[in-house]
């Protein structure tokens, strides 16, 4: 009987034997909503900033254990690793939730409203989830039951990845993220393919977008000294402007993105955020400093835009008898999602959000450290809607605001779309 479902399977684009499982997957995921919205909500109402999310790691290892799974603890600082045996040999995938919130002070009306407060970088602030990883969480949290709850019909392994410090830890000498710090401590090594989603305050419950290759920016930070020779303002002649020089230096860097850049293939950023010299009217000051940001979209166009930087900065500073010194900090790399594995996992996408739901992502020049996992293995990270129906995505708070929401009726799906790619990338790679 069961050779019958054999073209129905092909047709879509999966090999036989593990599509089967999804009906058993929608079933379960319906069947744990109410859970994971209290998962949710109680996590949103106990924010903790990167690297200190010691309560929302321990609900997450207690829930595994209670699940059967093999937890490790403490990875990355606060990190939460959960593996899941399936009863049949097979790949090693990979599922990846990041946990940390953010230094803002809630303003939306919510019964599990965050009332945290802390200090951050010497200012009195709230901890809000003002970003959605309170979702990624308990989305997480309920796959892991689904599948526990499938445990003998798996083809492979299931690897949790609990991530702290997604947004970053940004202390005097350190900047780091959680999940270049995992891969540091090798939760890749034995891994196929990596999967992760982020929820979107600006996309419509029972949506899912995604794209193929670059899919979110690279991000570096600038940093542009230069130095100049002090002068009384009334003879410049006496000196070398640091000021003008620097003028000239943020005008030439506009022609890198118009005269650069291949921007037909992807879009680059460059910003010079603050500049800082001088004292008074009539002082030409010693030295001017300039700080910005780089977005890119891949190691080749990321190398070439530094390029440019570099020597547009310090020639234009030469050509005025100044000197520019250029210091890039690489933060995180770009995310790109693996072609061929995109290209695989399509069909279950589809398959979850069902036709008409599916939308191609335009590219985002945020930047998510997702990207760190991709660099090691194949990786596809999709977003999930987060908006009320019918809500306006123009007049909807963004990520990182006060007023930042999230509609709890996407959750369903987000399990669902997990569940197949692990199931589904089994029955294709067994
Ligand atoms: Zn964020
Ligand atoms: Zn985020």
């Amino acid at each position: 009987m069961k050779r019958l479902i054999l073209p129905l399977v092909l047709l879509s684009g999966v090999a036989v034997g593990q599509t089967k499982l999804r009906p058993e997957i929608d079933k379960k995921a319906s069947a744990l909503e109410s859970k994971v919205i209290e998962w949710r909500r109680d996590i949103h109402q106990n924010p903790e900033l990167g690297n200190a999310e010691t309560r929302t790691a321990k609900k997450i290892a207690d829930h595994l254990r209670s699940l059967g799974i093999e937890v490790q603890e403490g990875v990355a600082v606060t990190g939460v690793v959960g593996v899941l045996k399936g009863g049949k040999p097979g790949p090693t995938v990979a599922l990846r939730a990041d946990m940390d919130a953010l230094p803002v002070t809630e303003r939306v009306d919510l019964p599990f409203k965050s009332t945290v407060t802390t200090t951050y970088n010497g200012q009195e602030t709230g901890v809000m989830h003002a970003c959605g990883h309170d979702t990624h969480v308990a989305i997480l949290m309920g796959v892991a039951e689904v599948l526990a709850g499938m445990q003998k019909d798996l083809q492979g392994t299931v690897k949790f990845l609990f991530q702290p410090a997604e947004e970053g830890i940004y202390q005097e000498g350190v900047t780091t993220w959680g999940a270049k710090q995992m891969v540091e401590e090798g939760v890749m090594k034995d891994v196929d393919a990596v999967f992760g989603l982020h929820i979107g305050s600006q996309m419509e419950v029972g949506k899912v977008g995604y794209r193929s290759g670059p899919a979110m920016a690279g991000v570096d930070n600038l940093e542009i000294t230069v130095h100049g020779t002090q002068a009384h303002g009334a003879s410049p002649w006496s000196g070398t402007d640091p000021i003008v020089t620097s003028a000239q230096i943020v005008n030439g860097l506009q022609t890198i993105i118009s005269r650069n850049v291949n921007i037909t293939a992807a879009p680059a950023i460059v910003t010079v955020g603050a500049i800082h010299g001088g004292i008074r009217h009539n002082i030409i000051p010693e030295k001017v400093e300039m700080i910005g940001t780089i977005r890119t979209f891949g190691d080749e166009q990321q190398a070439l835009v530094h390029k440019r930087i570099t020597e547009i900065a310090t020639h234009i500073a030469e050509s005025a008898g100044a000197k520019a010194d250029v210091n890039i900090e690489k933060l995180y790399p770009a995310t790109v999602n693996d072609p061929a594995l995109t290209e695989l996992m399509g069909p279950s996408i589809l398959a979850a959000a069902g036709e008409g739901n599916v939308i191609n992502n335009p590219l985002i020049t945020g930047a998510e450290d997702f990207s760190f996992f991709q660099r090691e293995k194949p990786g596809l990270f999709i977003s999930l809607g987060g908006m009320k129906k019918g809500g306006d995505p123009t007049k909807t708070p963004s990520h990182h605001t006060p007023d930042f929401y999230i509609d709890e009726g996407g959750f369903v799906l987000g399990m669902r779309v997990m569940s197949y790619f692990v199931v589904d990338y089994m029955g294709m790679k067994k």
